[in-house]
Formats: structure tokens, C-alpha cells, sequence
């Protein structure tokens, strides 16, 4: 049993593993670069170690992670996302010093972090994919033929791509014979791989993924889908579950659909399935995300189950406490991704001293963050500043909660996407529960939004006086 457990990982997502470690008696251990000194995790972790000055290299160093875990008797490595997550090297390094690495084997992840052997295997067990190349497209000169095969507009793709990095439109062959280099060096500038693919441009599709648990005694469930469609440059800013999109049938079949994948892969752990949904209906398989996901926290609200204890739990050898039609979910909830970004300044990202912080409350109020008055946001790592999730019984709720919740927070000292969120859930269509991934790029004057408008005076007053009061 896991009595010890090192975090690979920094930021709102090391503190969320730390509070599951402490809800389940496991000692946790947090990992810190010199500009991370002051953060958060390593406040609230029980212990906290140095894994070198430099920003990144100890956060992307599976040796020396693994070397710090069994030197500070460690006996299991949670790697949150994003840094070495979705990297096979750090579940083998854990696989041979004998630590417990809470996430699927290196095997797995190997296997579906490549999305053209993941779309292979989906393909042997009778998942549909989006039509596109059958592998990769080693030359450009293949890619035209492949395209041409296909039909534009295409996607080009980096196979090892994440975070919505290394993906291209092309809507003829002279636009993708102008994107492919810089696709490719995109790619080897990212992901240190060069391959690339191609797949057809599905026009105005919802992404709907769906959540999968699997132990290994053979269980797999799934914890029903979430809307990420609202999107920016294929990054998700607006999370939604369950899908407003979707009829109950369709809702059946995309997480069976979902088991379905996620068997084919002999998975184990919280692992998530991806898919576009098209205008006319039909589910596409995407990718396997082999991690916890950013958005994992809506589906917690509305199945009630803690989904890193869940990891936790498989991690340790225990079988799943629940069948599927255990499974419940009730009501909505959206998370809003609060980046320390000028959306006024093209998302430009915005780092500094936080001069001011309140935070709402309330009934289906929850945020997941590592910020705090007096933080400073260091400019190394994502801008992603906090989680803002509310829930409600209906959709109806859940907007109006929302809308609430956005006039009751205050954050200052850097510019944020606050009010930027509180012109999206004021929007007509957003509120009836109809978009794709092109919501934004259609709405371009969601962001004439006056700065005085976008503020609440009220929680400013107040992260003012807490200011104040404790001298800032
Ligand atoms: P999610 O799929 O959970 O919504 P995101 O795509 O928003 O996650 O990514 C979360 C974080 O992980 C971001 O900081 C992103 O840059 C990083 N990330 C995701 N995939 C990769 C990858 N393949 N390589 C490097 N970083 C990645
Ligand atoms: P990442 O690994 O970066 O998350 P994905 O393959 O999951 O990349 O795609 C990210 C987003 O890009 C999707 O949510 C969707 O908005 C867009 N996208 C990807 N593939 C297609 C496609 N074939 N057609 C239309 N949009 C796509
Ligand atoms: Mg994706």
C-alpha cells in the first residue's frame, strides 16, 4: 500500500494530489525549482525538496525524480499533467526503481501518446476515427497525395502534439505545402519528434470526451463525457459536464464507446477519451489522454467521485469499489479556466505580484488553485491561475451560479480572463447551450468588454481591505 507519495508536478494540480494524499492518510512529498520557492505545494505538501535551481529541468528529470522519491522513502510517484505526465520515461524509471507510478504503464502510454498508433488500435477494435492518413506522412510529397485522398480542408497534426500545440488547417495543397515544415519543426521543437498526420477537418465539431477508469482486474467505467468545445486556438478555456449537446442515447453510446477504447488498450487508471462530434452526429475518436485530466474536477462534481483517490486506488491494486450502473450523475457543472492572460492583448500572458485575491463561496462553488494574495506568478510555467467551478441542478442553475460567482471574485495585479468569461456567460447562445469549437472565433466582439465593466467592485472592496489589513 502506498504510505509515501512524491509529486512530479507543481501548482493547482500538485495541490489537489496533496489534498487527496491527505484525505487518505499518504504522506505527501512536494518537488521545487528556486522560482517556485514560495509556492503554494510546497506550503502545504509534508515534505518539500529541491529538485534543482533551474525552472524546468528538475520538473522534466525522470533520474533525478525517481532518485529523490526512493531517497526520501517514497514508495509512489503521482505525475499530475502536463511535464512528464504523458512521458513513458518517468512510469519505467518508477517501474524499475520499484515505485508505484499512479497512472497507466509505460507500455500504454508509449501506445496511445502516439495519435497515429492510438487511431490504429482504435481502428482494430471497431472504434471510429476521423478519416485521415493511414500513419504518418513521412514527406510532403506523400501528405498532398494523403490530402488529396481525403479531401481538404485537412488537419495536419503532430503525432506526439498536446496542449493543442503543432495543429494546422489546410484548406488547399499550397496551404499545407506552406504548413508542413513548420508543422514538423513545431513538432520537433515541442515534443522532440518530428512525425506528422493528417486527418479531415471536421467543420464546426463539438469535442465531447468521456472519462474512463480501468483497474487491473479487467473493470472498466466510465464517468459519462464532458463539452470542451469552447475552445481557443484548440485550447479548452469552458468545460462542461455532462454535455448540454447531448441526447440521453447519444450519451449511452459515446461512454460505451469510450469502455470500448479504452479496453482495446488494456487500460488502467483515470485515463480520458477523446472525440469530435460532428453536425451531422457521429462520434470520432481523437486521442487517449493517459493522465488526470485539467478537467477532471466537473466530472467529481457531478458523479460525487473523487477521481485522484480513484487513481490512488487502482494504483495500489484495488479493484474498483463500483460497477457502472453504480454510476450516477446529477445536475451540471462548468469549470472556467482563469489564465493570467490579457485577453485584450491577444491572450498575451500577464506575470507578477497578485496585489489582490478574494475568493467566492457559496452552495456549488469550487476552486482549484495554488494562488494567494502576496503570490508571485513566475513567467516559466502556464499561465492556467485557477480553477473556477460551479455546479447546479440544471443548466439554468449552473450559468446563473456562474454568473454570480464571477461578480463575487477578485483577483488583481495581474490581467486574467475574468472578464472575458463574464461576456461568454452573458452571451444568448452560450446560455442556451448551443456551440461548437468555432464559438469564439464567431463572436470576435466578446472582447470589446470595458475593463470597469468587466470588474466586481464589490469582491475588489474587499480583496482591498484584506490588503490592506495585512499590509500590502
Ligand atoms: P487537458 O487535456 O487536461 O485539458 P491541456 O491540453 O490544457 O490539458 O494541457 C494541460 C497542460 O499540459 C498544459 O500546460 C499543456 O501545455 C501541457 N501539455 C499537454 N500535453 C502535452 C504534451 N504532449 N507535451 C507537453 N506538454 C503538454
Ligand atoms: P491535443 O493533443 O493538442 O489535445 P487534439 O488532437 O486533442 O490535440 O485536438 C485538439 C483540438 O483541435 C480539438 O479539441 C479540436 O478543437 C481541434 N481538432 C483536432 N482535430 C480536428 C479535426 N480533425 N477537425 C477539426 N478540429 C480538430
Ligand atoms: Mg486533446
Amino acid at each position: 500500500m502506498i504510505r509515501k507519495l512524491l509529486i512530479a508536478n507543481r501548482g493547482e494540480i500538485a495541490v489537489r494530489i496533496i489534498r487527496a494524499c491527505a484525505e487518505l492518510d499518504i504522506r505527501s512529498v512536494a518537488i521545487y525549482s528556486e522560482a517556485d520557492r514560495f509556492a503554494l505545494h510546497v506550503k502545504k505538501a509534508d515534505e518539500a525538496y529541491c529538485i534543482g535551481a533551474e525552472e524546468l529541468a528538475g520538473y522534466l528529470n525522470p533520474h533525478r525524480i525517481v532518485n529523490l522519491a526512493a531517497a526520501t522513502g517514497c514508495d509512489a510517484v503521482h505525475p499530475g499533467y502536463g511535464f512528464l505526465s504523458e512521458n513513458p520515461e518517468l512510469a519505467r524509471a518508477c517501474a524499475v526503481r520499484g515505485l508505484v507510478f499512479v497512472g497507466p504503464n509505460a507500455d500504454t502510454i508509449r501506445l496511445l501518446g502516439d495519435k497515429t498508433q492510438a487511431r490504429a488500435a482504435m481502428v482494430a477494435a471497431g472504434v471510429p476515427v476521423t478519416p485521415g492518413s493511414e500513419g504518418n506522412v513521412e514527406r510532403l510529397e506523400a501528405a498532398l497525395e494523403e490530402a488529396a485522398r481525403i479531401g481538404y480542408p485537412v488537419m495536419l497534426k503532430a503525432t506526439s502534439g498536446g496542449g493543442g500545440r503543432g495543429i494546422r488547417r489546410c484548406d488547399s495543397a499550397h496551404e499545407l505545402a506552406q504548413n508542413y515544415r513548420r508543422v514538423v519543426s513545431e513538432a520537433t521543437q515541442a515534443f522532440g519528434r518530428a512525425e506528422v498526420f493528417l486527418e479531415k477537418c471536421i467543420e464546426r465539431p463539438r469535442h465531447i470526451e468521456v472519462q474512463v477508469l480501468g483497474d487491473h482486474f479487467g473493470n472498466v467505467v466510465h464517468l459519462y463525457e464532458r463539452d470542451c468545445s469552447i475552445q481557443r486556438r484548440n485550447q479548452k478555456l469552458i468545460e462542461i459536464a455532462p454535455s448540454p449537446q447531448l441526447r440521453p442515447e447519444q450519451r449511452e453510446f459515446i461512454g460505451q464507446l469510450a469502455v470500448r477504447a479504452a479496453k482495446a488498450a488494456d487500460y488502467r487508471n483515470a485515463g480520458t477519451v477523446e472525440f469530435l462530434l460532428t453536425g451531422t452526429g457521429e462520434f470520432y475518436f481523437m486521442e487517449v489522454n493517459t493522465r488526470i485530466q485539467v478537467e477532471h474536477t466537473i466530472t467529481e462534481e457531478i458523479t460525487g467521485i473523487d477521481i485522484v483517490k480513484e487513481q490512488i486506488h487502482i494504483a495500489n491494486h484495488q479493484p474498483l469499489s463500483f460497477r457502472q450502473e453504480d454510476v450516477r450523475y446529477h445536475g451540471y457543472a462548468m469549470q472556467l479556466r482563469i489564465n493570467a492572460e490579457d485577453p485584450k492583448n491577444n491572450f498575451l500572458p500577464s506575470y507578477g505580484r497578485l496585489t489582490r485575491y478574494y475568493a467566492p463561496g457559496g452552495p456549488g462553488v469550487r476552486i482549484d488553485t495554488a494562488i494567494y494574495t502576496g503570490y508571485e506568478i513566475p513567467p516559466h510555467y502556464d499561465s492556467l491561475c485557477a480553477k473556477l467551478i460551479v455546479s447546479g441542478r440544471t443548466w439554468e442553475e449552473t450559468i446563473a451560479r456562474g454568473r454570480r460567482v464571477l461578480g463575487d471574485i477578485a483577483i488583481s495585479g495581474v490581467r486574467t480572463t475574468l472578464p472575458f468569461y463574464r461576456e461568454i456567460l452573458d452571451h444568448p447562445e452560450f446560455r442556451r447551450g448551443v456551440f461548437d469549437t468555432g464559438f469564439l472565433q464567431d463572436h470576435p466582439e466578446l472582447l470589446n468588454y470595458s475593463l470597469k465593466r468587466g470588474r466586481s467592485e464589490a469582491a475588489l472592496a474587499i480583496a482591498a481591505a484584506i490588503a490592506a489589513h495585512v499590509g500590502l
